[in-house]
């Protein structure tokens, strides 16, 4: 599928569940905790035909999101009959990584049921290393869980482990060095990120922003100037940059300052309610739910319906045009 700007599109990013364990305050203001009922939520069947039908007209990578997406219920059922899907090459999981180190009866850790159904990438996210700032950002003092499914995810093996941490003047500035060291002593890939005008609309502010620009000038403060690696490319919009001396990787992804942010898009979004978004920066949506449970439509149809959303595509993102947020981040899938 190619969109009216070229971009080849090859990537779906998929939301389980709009249900968290977290509460962070950037993705899921805490005043709003209406769950969407159960009903509009689409079923592993019908997230699976999405997906198949995805891969034929060329999707070969899916992330896996939410919400957290660990809450669902046989989320382990699901990757199994996900790594099934001929075409689907390369899956990933977005995860706040406080349930990865969980056992089953057998012990074994979720990380590593992860990783035995196929998925590669795992990326975790992780703002602070601070017990208080955690519990402030996220709503609950839970850092000790995210540490250790981290550490989890690094005995089950996965091919990649990034570790994202968002931006955030007067909460996260003063430990970036040391988010830095946790991830070089444990060979973690750490990008920051760029708070984004989603969820509510103070998320944002002047007072709370902190561009990728100058993260780097704090960084390169102690650590000596950044070198770029333009041949560093994961997929998506991340810059990378070298640290000198230890030779470690970082990346910004920065949507507000980043003016060439979309260039390369080459990704779709379904909600957990079945919604195909082209662009999280932009409130267009499709509702593909009302064609998957209408008994008339066929696989024929889903695949024109994802035709029609790509040709929606639009060539960049409206976050820095005052862009005011409809959908939580938590309901749409980061
Ligand atoms: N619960 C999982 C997690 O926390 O990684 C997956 C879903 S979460 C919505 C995905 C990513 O979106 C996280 O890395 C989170 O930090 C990021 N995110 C949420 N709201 C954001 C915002 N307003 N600006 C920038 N990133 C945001
Ligand atoms: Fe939950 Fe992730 Fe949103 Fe935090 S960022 S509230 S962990 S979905």
């Amino acid at each position: 599928m190619e969109d009216r700007f070229g971009h080849h599109i090859r990537y779906l990013r998929v939301s389980l569940t709009d249900r968290c364990n977290e509460r962070c305050q950037y993705c899921m203001p805490h005043e709003e905790q209406d769950w969407l009922p159960r009903a509009e939520i689409l079923s592993y069947e019908e997230i699976l035909r999405v997906i198949r039908i995805g891969a034929d007209l060329g999707i070969s990578k899916i992330r896996i999101t939410g919400g957290e997406p660990l809450t669902r219920r046989n989320v382990l059922w699901f990757f199994e009959q996900l790594s099934a899907v001929p075409g689907i090459d390369d899956i990933g999981i977005s995860t706040n990584g406080t349930l990865l180190a969980r056992r089953d009866k057998d012990d074994r850790t979720t990380a590593r049921a992860l990783q035995e159904t196929g998925v590669r990438t795992v990326n975790v996210s992780l703002d602070t290393l601070d017990h208080k700032t955690y519990a402030e950002v996220t709503g609950r003092d839970i850092l000790g869980e995210a540490i250790a499914g981290i550490d989890a995810a690094r005995e089950a093996g996965f091919e990649k482990i990034k570790i994202n941490t968002v931006l955030m003047r007067h909460r996260n500035e003063h430990e970036l060095w040391d988010l830095i060291e946790f991830a070089r002593e444990r060979d973690l890939l750490l990008r920051f990120i760029e708070l984004m005008p989603v969820s509510t609309t103070e998320v944002l502010t002047e007072d709370n922003f902190l561009s990728s620009g100058e993260a780097k000038k704090i960084i390169e403060f102690r650590l000596g100037r950044l070198a770029p690696r333009p041949d560093v490319r994961t997929n998506g919009p991340s810059s990378y940059y070298e640290i000198p001396g230890s030779g470690q990787i970082i990346g910004f992804i920065g949507a507000m300052s980043n003016l060439h942010f979309c260039e390369t898009c080459n990704k779709l979004r379904l909600t957990c309610d079945g919604k195909l978004r082209p662009c999280l920066g932009s409130h267009l949506e499709f509702d593909m739910r009302e064609i998957l449970r209408d008994p008339d439509k066929t696989d024929r149809d889903i695949a024109r319906f994802f035709l029609h959303v790509v040709e929606r595509k639009p060539e960049q993102h409206e976050f820095r045009e005052n862009y005011q947020p409809d959908r939580k981040m938590i309901a749409i899938g980061g």
